[in-house]
Protein backbone atom coordinates (compact mmCIF):
# COMPACT_ATOMS: atom_id res chain seq x y z
CA UNK A 1 0.00 0.00 0.00
CA UNK A 2 2.71 2.26 0.69
CA UNK A 3 3.17 3.63 -2.86
CA UNK A 4 -0.52 3.79 -3.84
CA UNK A 5 -1.32 7.48 -4.92
CA UNK A 6 -4.32 8.90 -5.56
CA UNK A 7 -4.77 12.30 -7.55
CA UNK A 8 -7.62 14.25 -6.91
CA UNK A 9 -7.59 17.38 -9.49
CA UNK A 10 -10.54 20.17 -9.78
CA UNK A 11 -11.72 23.61 -10.09
CA UNK A 12 -12.03 25.66 -6.58
CA UNK A 13 -14.40 24.63 -3.67
CA UNK A 14 -15.25 21.71 -5.67
CA UNK A 15 -15.07 20.06 -1.98
CA UNK A 16 -11.34 18.49 -2.84
CA UNK A 17 -9.61 18.86 0.39
CA UNK A 18 -12.91 17.81 1.83
CA UNK A 19 -13.00 14.02 0.37
CA UNK A 20 -9.41 13.99 0.04
CA UNK A 21 -8.54 14.35 3.65
CA UNK A 22 -11.61 11.92 5.01
CA UNK A 23 -10.29 9.28 2.22
CA UNK A 24 -6.71 9.76 3.39
CA UNK A 25 -8.08 8.93 6.71
CA UNK A 26 -9.98 5.89 5.72
CA UNK A 27 -7.14 4.37 4.19
CA UNK A 28 -4.43 5.49 6.52
CA UNK A 29 -2.88 7.54 3.95
CA UNK A 30 -0.95 10.89 4.03
CA UNK A 31 -2.92 13.76 2.85
CA UNK A 32 -1.24 16.56 0.83
CA UNK A 33 -3.04 19.61 0.19
CA UNK A 34 -0.82 20.74 -3.01
CA UNK A 35 -3.03 24.32 -2.93
CA UNK A 36 -1.87 25.08 0.72
CA UNK A 37 1.70 24.95 -0.80
CA UNK A 38 1.19 27.64 -3.63
CA UNK A 39 -0.84 29.40 -0.63
CA UNK A 40 2.53 29.71 1.43
CA UNK A 41 4.61 30.57 -1.43
CA UNK A 42 1.97 33.81 -1.77
CA UNK A 43 1.73 34.70 1.75
CA UNK A 44 5.45 34.82 2.11
CA UNK A 45 5.39 37.12 -1.33
CA UNK A 46 3.15 39.33 0.55
CA UNK A 47 4.44 39.28 3.28
CA UNK A 48 8.08 40.35 1.92
CA UNK A 49 6.59 43.21 0.36
CA UNK A 50 7.20 41.88 -3.11
CA UNK A 51 4.73 42.69 -5.94
CA UNK A 52 3.20 38.90 -7.01
CA UNK A 53 3.42 40.49 -10.90
CA UNK A 54 7.36 40.52 -10.43
CA UNK A 55 8.40 36.78 -11.10
CA UNK A 56 11.88 37.40 -10.60
CA UNK A 57 11.51 38.50 -7.27
CA UNK A 58 8.87 35.59 -6.55
CA UNK A 59 11.39 32.84 -7.87
CA UNK A 60 14.31 34.68 -5.40
CA UNK A 61 12.21 33.80 -2.01
CA UNK A 62 11.98 30.46 -3.06
CA UNK A 63 14.85 29.29 -1.45
CA UNK A 64 14.10 30.69 2.09
CA UNK A 65 10.77 29.02 2.33
CA UNK A 66 10.10 25.40 4.42
CA UNK A 67 6.41 24.33 3.93
CA UNK A 68 5.60 21.54 5.93
CA UNK A 69 2.67 19.77 7.51
CA UNK A 70 1.36 18.66 10.90
CA UNK A 71 -1.76 16.52 11.80
CA UNK A 72 -4.10 18.70 14.24
CA UNK A 73 -6.90 17.89 16.44
CA UNK A 74 -9.74 18.89 13.41
CA UNK A 75 -7.47 19.37 10.97
CA UNK A 76 -3.88 19.38 9.07
CA UNK A 77 -1.84 22.46 10.15
CA UNK A 78 0.34 24.11 7.90
CA UNK A 79 4.08 25.68 8.74
CA UNK A 80 5.53 28.12 6.53
CA UNK A 81 9.11 28.49 8.10
CA UNK A 82 8.24 26.82 11.34
CA UNK A 83 5.34 29.44 11.64
CA UNK A 84 1.41 28.19 11.93
CA UNK A 85 -0.41 29.77 8.90
CA UNK A 86 -3.13 27.26 8.48
CA UNK A 87 -5.69 30.63 8.55
CA UNK A 88 -3.23 32.92 7.31
CA UNK A 89 -3.17 31.38 3.83
CA UNK A 90 -6.76 31.44 3.61
CA UNK A 91 -7.51 34.92 3.20
CA UNK A 92 -9.04 36.81 0.04
CA UNK A 93 -5.65 38.27 -0.06
CA UNK A 94 -4.15 35.05 -0.58
CA UNK A 95 -6.74 33.93 -2.95
CA UNK A 96 -6.48 36.48 -5.22
CA UNK A 97 -2.96 36.75 -5.65
CA UNK A 98 -2.04 32.74 -5.73
CA UNK A 99 -2.97 31.79 -9.52
CA UNK A 100 -0.41 34.67 -10.61
CA UNK A 101 2.37 33.43 -8.18
CA UNK A 102 1.58 29.71 -8.92
CA UNK A 103 1.58 30.21 -12.90
CA UNK A 104 5.78 30.62 -12.54
CA UNK A 105 7.78 28.05 -13.76
CA UNK A 106 10.32 27.86 -11.06
CA UNK A 107 7.29 28.11 -8.15
CA UNK A 108 6.06 25.36 -10.33
CA UNK A 109 9.44 23.27 -10.19
CA UNK A 110 9.64 23.77 -6.44
CA UNK A 111 6.40 22.63 -5.17
CA UNK A 112 6.05 19.93 -8.28
CA UNK A 113 9.70 18.34 -6.12
CA UNK A 114 8.26 19.00 -2.95
CA UNK A 115 4.83 16.88 -3.67
CA UNK A 116 7.14 13.88 -5.52
CA UNK A 117 9.57 13.65 -2.81
CA UNK A 118 6.33 12.83 -0.40
CA UNK A 119 4.53 10.96 -2.74
CA UNK A 120 7.95 8.47 -2.72
CA UNK A 121 7.94 7.89 1.12
CA UNK A 122 4.01 7.22 1.60
CA UNK A 123 1.02 5.99 0.28
CA UNK A 124 -0.99 9.54 -0.57
CA UNK A 125 -4.35 11.40 -1.50
CA UNK A 126 -3.15 14.32 -3.26
CA UNK A 127 -5.44 17.25 -4.33
CA UNK A 128 -4.19 19.83 -6.46
CA UNK A 129 -4.50 20.76 -10.20
CA UNK A 130 -2.01 18.96 -12.00
CA UNK A 131 -1.54 15.99 -9.87
CA UNK A 132 -3.27 13.10 -12.50
CA UNK A 133 -1.50 15.37 -15.03
CA UNK A 134 1.95 16.46 -13.71
CA UNK A 135 3.03 15.77 -10.57
CA UNK A 136 1.86 12.36 -10.69
CA UNK A 137 0.72 10.95 -14.03
CA UNK A 138 0.98 7.15 -12.86
CA UNK A 139 -0.94 7.35 -9.72
CA UNK A 140 -3.40 4.08 -9.35
CA UNK A 141 -7.02 6.50 -9.05
CA UNK A 142 -7.09 10.03 -10.74
CA UNK A 143 -10.52 11.68 -9.93
CA UNK A 144 -11.35 14.92 -11.60
CA UNK A 145 -13.88 16.46 -9.32
CA UNK A 146 -16.60 19.64 -10.32
CA UNK A 147 -19.31 21.39 -9.11
CA UNK A 148 -21.53 24.17 -10.28
CA UNK A 149 -19.77 27.86 -9.32
CA UNK A 150 -23.13 28.33 -7.41
CA UNK A 151 -22.52 25.98 -5.38
CA UNK A 152 -19.06 25.87 -5.08
CA UNK A 153 -19.73 29.49 -3.84
CA UNK A 154 -21.62 29.10 -1.44
CA UNK A 155 -19.72 26.12 -0.04
CA UNK A 156 -16.70 28.39 0.44
CA UNK A 157 -19.04 31.13 1.70
CA UNK A 158 -20.42 29.13 4.64
CA UNK A 159 -16.89 27.75 5.19
CA UNK A 160 -15.78 31.32 5.37
CA UNK A 161 -18.72 32.37 8.03
CA UNK A 162 -17.96 28.78 9.83
CA UNK A 163 -14.51 30.01 10.85
CA UNK A 164 -14.07 33.91 10.66
CA UNK A 165 -12.39 34.13 7.66
CA UNK A 166 -13.46 37.36 5.27
CA UNK A 167 -17.26 36.79 6.58
CA UNK A 168 -17.86 40.29 5.17
CA UNK A 169 -16.99 38.88 1.68
CA UNK A 170 -20.90 38.53 0.08
CA UNK A 171 -21.49 35.66 -1.91
CA UNK A 172 -21.74 36.74 -5.35
CA UNK A 173 -17.92 38.53 -4.74
CA UNK A 174 -16.82 35.06 -4.06
CA UNK A 175 -18.39 33.71 -7.06
CA UNK A 176 -16.75 36.24 -9.03
CA UNK A 177 -13.41 35.63 -7.34
CA UNK A 178 -13.44 31.88 -8.12
CA UNK A 179 -14.46 32.63 -11.72
CA UNK A 180 -11.23 34.23 -12.14
CA UNK A 181 -9.34 32.17 -10.53
CA UNK A 182 -10.66 29.03 -12.46
CA UNK A 183 -9.71 31.11 -15.80
CA UNK A 184 -6.11 31.57 -14.68
CA UNK A 185 -5.34 28.57 -13.82
CA UNK A 186 -7.08 26.72 -16.83
CA UNK A 187 -5.58 29.02 -18.98
CA UNK A 188 -1.81 29.35 -17.91
CA UNK A 189 0.95 28.05 -19.63
CA UNK A 190 2.61 25.02 -17.45
CA UNK A 191 0.38 22.25 -15.67
CA UNK A 192 -3.03 24.34 -16.25
CA UNK A 193 -6.00 23.09 -14.42
CA UNK A 194 -7.33 19.92 -16.64
CA UNK A 195 -8.85 16.87 -16.75
CA UNK A 196 -6.67 14.19 -17.11
CA UNK A 197 -7.04 11.51 -20.12
CA UNK A 198 -7.38 8.85 -17.80
CA UNK A 199 -9.20 10.34 -14.47
CA UNK A 200 -12.61 9.58 -13.58
CA UNK A 201 -14.91 12.71 -13.40
CA UNK A 202 -17.34 13.24 -10.42
CA UNK A 203 -19.50 15.82 -10.48
CA UNK A 204 -20.62 16.97 -6.84
CA UNK A 205 -23.49 19.17 -7.15
CA UNK A 206 -25.97 18.63 -4.91
CA UNK A 207 -24.07 15.75 -2.89
CA UNK A 208 -23.95 15.55 0.33
CA UNK A 209 -20.37 14.61 1.64
CA UNK A 210 -21.08 10.99 2.32
CA UNK A 211 -22.46 10.46 -1.25
CA UNK A 212 -19.32 12.03 -2.89
CA UNK A 213 -16.87 9.46 -0.12
CA UNK A 214 -19.00 6.67 -0.85
CA UNK A 215 -18.63 7.62 -4.96
CA UNK A 216 -14.89 8.09 -4.70
CA UNK A 217 -14.64 4.80 -2.87
CA UNK A 218 -16.48 2.75 -5.61
CA UNK A 219 -14.43 4.32 -7.74
CA UNK A 220 -10.87 3.84 -5.50
CA UNK A 221 -12.18 -0.14 -4.97
CA UNK A 222 -12.95 -0.53 -9.46
CA UNK A 223 -9.28 1.39 -9.96
CA UNK A 224 -6.89 -0.82 -7.81
CA UNK A 225 -8.99 -4.30 -8.03
O1 LIG B 1 -6.75 24.20 -3.84
P1 LIG B 1 -6.64 25.67 -3.53
O2 LIG B 1 -7.87 26.43 -3.91
O3 LIG B 1 -6.20 25.93 -2.14
O4 LIG B 1 -5.45 26.17 -4.49
C1 LIG B 1 -5.03 27.50 -4.48
C2 LIG B 1 -4.37 27.84 -5.79
O5 LIG B 1 -3.11 27.18 -5.90
C3 LIG B 1 -5.12 27.46 -7.07
O6 LIG B 1 -6.11 28.40 -7.44
C4 LIG B 1 -4.00 27.39 -8.10
O7 LIG B 1 -3.66 28.67 -8.57
C5 LIG B 1 -2.83 26.88 -7.26
N1 LIG B 1 -2.62 25.44 -7.40
C6 LIG B 1 -1.93 24.99 -8.50
N2 LIG B 1 -1.63 23.67 -8.61
C7 LIG B 1 -2.01 22.79 -7.69
C8 LIG B 1 -2.75 23.23 -6.57
C9 LIG B 1 -3.07 24.56 -6.47
O8 LIG B 1 -1.57 25.77 -9.35
N3 LIG B 1 -1.67 21.50 -7.82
Amino acid sequence: MKSIQIAIDGPASAGKSTIAKILANDLSFVYVDTGAMYRCVTLAVLEAGIDPADEQAVTKLLPELKITFKPGASEQQVFLNDNDVTEAIRTDRVAKNVSQVAAYAQVREAMTQLQRQIAKDNGVVMDGRDIGTTVLPDAAVKIFLIASVQERAERRYRENQAKGIDTQTSLADLKKAIEERDYLDSHREISPLKKASDAVELDTTGLSIEQVVDKAKEIIAQKLN
